[in-house]
């Protein structure tokens, strides 16, 4: 081990106990990955069981001029918890605790390594719930969640987690603990929990977590409809929206994720569909009632071939399992998926749709589709094998031309995944010079700057998930031998 390494192992074990520092070369592999395909070694790995460990590791770090990258359960699709420039890695698993939960006030602080459902489970019995709910809620935090801005099937609705956090206590870059807004429902003075979620972890660490919860819904219907063509699927959609519904989850599936999900769950959905909708309406009874019979319509209206509904939890649970265990499925087609995150205006799915279909064709890769179709929220999968570095590159020249599409359709880069590593690239895209010197700016504000630092120490703008979200801080797909010269923030058709 080099010395420096060993004299900040030896700090960081002072301050959490050398069980929960990770240093050995083999153990420092399993958090060299998230869930994207971009991958970096940190420098040593600490677990610290308490908001004072943490601050007294940021400490450490700013001694040794470390820099560091808070990670939940690893799940980001953009490279957000992958250690750039020899990061220290700050797991957060060991604070799983549900502190509070006031059920008059329906609020609840949690710490934030709580995985996203034991949340709605431990207050189900209050008959309340948390309404963001990511795909991955079986295994991503509550704290991961607030650095990506997560979403999930059923934020059309209810909104995504920025909509549902009320304060935060974080850590800033000195070690200083602090509260950005409050737990109550109003707060006053400038929103710094709104500009501290969705930060990518770049602003400081979440160590407490005020949320939001909601009753459970009275009722709650679930249709899915099976079409023969993915135009009829999007129609559908729009139908729905253009009819003033806004169901609270509405997610779709095309033909190749059909094929994955087939073997695994046994839907036995129609030989001939080439697209899957799954609608959800919740709320009064009488109301629930009204919006399934204009849906039903809409879906008959354009052709549905088959049409499954379900009330009880059970059958509801049947109806979501493809939707939830498409991303494993597609396990069963290629060895490695690249989960591409761009929104289009919902007017302009069918138009994008043909355009993924026609990127997918004309690079030759494989791409597969399961989404939130109802926010425009398009998730295409292309699928590959990493052993293979032709097909990564095929894989990511294909992404960035899906999400210029995006963009081009009047949308956004990211609907939920974040930037990260993945898209930097693409920001200028959307943010001229001057909107990402005033975000780069934001992140200045959250620090006192030591006027004594030693020559050498890294500012500590930096100090936290150095890299990422800012052009020019990393390559996507650099451990594929993917260089800087590949990407060209716009016109990314000529690079061949
Ligand atoms: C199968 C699958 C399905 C998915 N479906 C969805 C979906 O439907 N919707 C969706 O939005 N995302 C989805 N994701 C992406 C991912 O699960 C989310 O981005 C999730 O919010 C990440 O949580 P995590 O705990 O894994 O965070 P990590 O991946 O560990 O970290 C994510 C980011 O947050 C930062 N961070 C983590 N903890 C903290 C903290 N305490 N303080 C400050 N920063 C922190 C990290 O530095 C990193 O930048 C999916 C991923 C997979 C693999």
């Amino acid at each position: 081990m080099p010395t420096n390494t060993r004299s900040l192992v030896t700090d960081l074990a002072r301050a959490v106990g050398d069980r929960y520092v990770i240093w050995k070369p083999e153990d420092l592999l399993v958090y060299e990955y998230d869930g994207s395909i971009d991958r970096a070694t940190p420098q040593a790995v600490v677990l610290p069981g308490s908001a004072g460990e943490v601050a007294e590791v940021v400490r450490i770090a700013n001694r040794h001029g470390a820099y560091i990258v808070a990670r939940g359960a690893g799940t980001s699709l953009s490279g957000g918890a992958v250690p750039l420039r020899n990061s220290i890695v700050l797991a957060l698993t060991r604070l799983t605790a549900l502190i509070e939960v006031d059920a008059e006030s329906r609020v609840a602080i949690v710490e934030p390594g709580m995985i996203n459902l034991h949340l709605s489970q431990l207050v189900s019995h209050l008959g309340l719930f948390y309404a963001p709910d990511p795909a991955s809620q079986k295994t991503c935090t509550i704290g991961g969640n607030v650095g990506e801005n997560a979403g999930g099937p059923h934020c059309l609705a209810l909104g995504v987690t920025t909509n549902h956090v009320l304060g935060l206590e974080v850590v800033l870059a000195d070690g200083s603990l602090t509260w950005l807004g409050g737990s109550q429902r109003e707060s006053t003075g400038y929103d710094l929990r709104g500009a501290f979620v969705g930060s990518e972890g770049t602003l400081g660490i979440v160590t407490k977590i005020a949320v939001r919860l909601l009753p459970k819904p009275e009722t709650i219907h679930t249709m899915l409809a099976a079409f023969r063509t993915m135009d009829a699927a999007s129609d559908t959609v729009s139908g729905i929206i253009g009819a003033g519904l806004v169901p609270s989850a509405l997610e779709m599936m095309d033909r190749k994720t059909i094929d994955a999900v087939e073997p695994f769950y046994h839907p036995g959905y129609p030989a001939d569909a080439q697209a899957v909708l799954i609608v959800e309406v919740d709320g009064l009874k009488e109301s629930v009632e009204e919006q399934t019979e204009v849906i039903l319509e809409i879906c008959n209206n354009n052709g549905a071939s088959e049409i499954r509904e379900a009330d009880d939890v059970a059958t509801r649970a049947k109806l979501w399992e493809t939707r939830k265990g498409a991303i494993g499925a597609y396990g069963t087609i290629a060895p490695t998926y690249y989960l591409v995150d761009g929104v289009v205006p919902r007017t302009k799915l069918r138009e994008v749709l043909q355009q993924v279909d026609q990127i997918a064709a004309e690079l030759n890769v494989t791409v597969a589709n399961v989404f939130h179709a109802g926010d425009g929220n398009i998730h295409p999968a292309i699928l590959f094998n990493e052993r293979n570095p032709a097909e990564v590159k095929q894989a990511i020249l294909a992404g960035a031309r899906i999400l210029e599409a995006c963009v081009a359709a009047g949308g956004a880069l990211s609907g939920e995944h974040g930037i990260g590593i993945e898209k930097q690239a693409y920001m200028p895209l959307v943010f001229n010079e001057d909107d990402l010197d005033a975000m780069a700016r934001l992140r200045t504000a959250f620090i006192h700057e030591d006027p004594d630092q030693p020559i050498g120490v890294p500012s500590l703008a930096e100090r936290f998930n150095p890299g990422k979200v800012f052009p020019g801080g990393a390559v996507h797909g650099e451990a594929y031998g993917i260089t800087r010269e590949s990407f060209r923030p716009t016109g990314t058709t000529d690079w061949q």
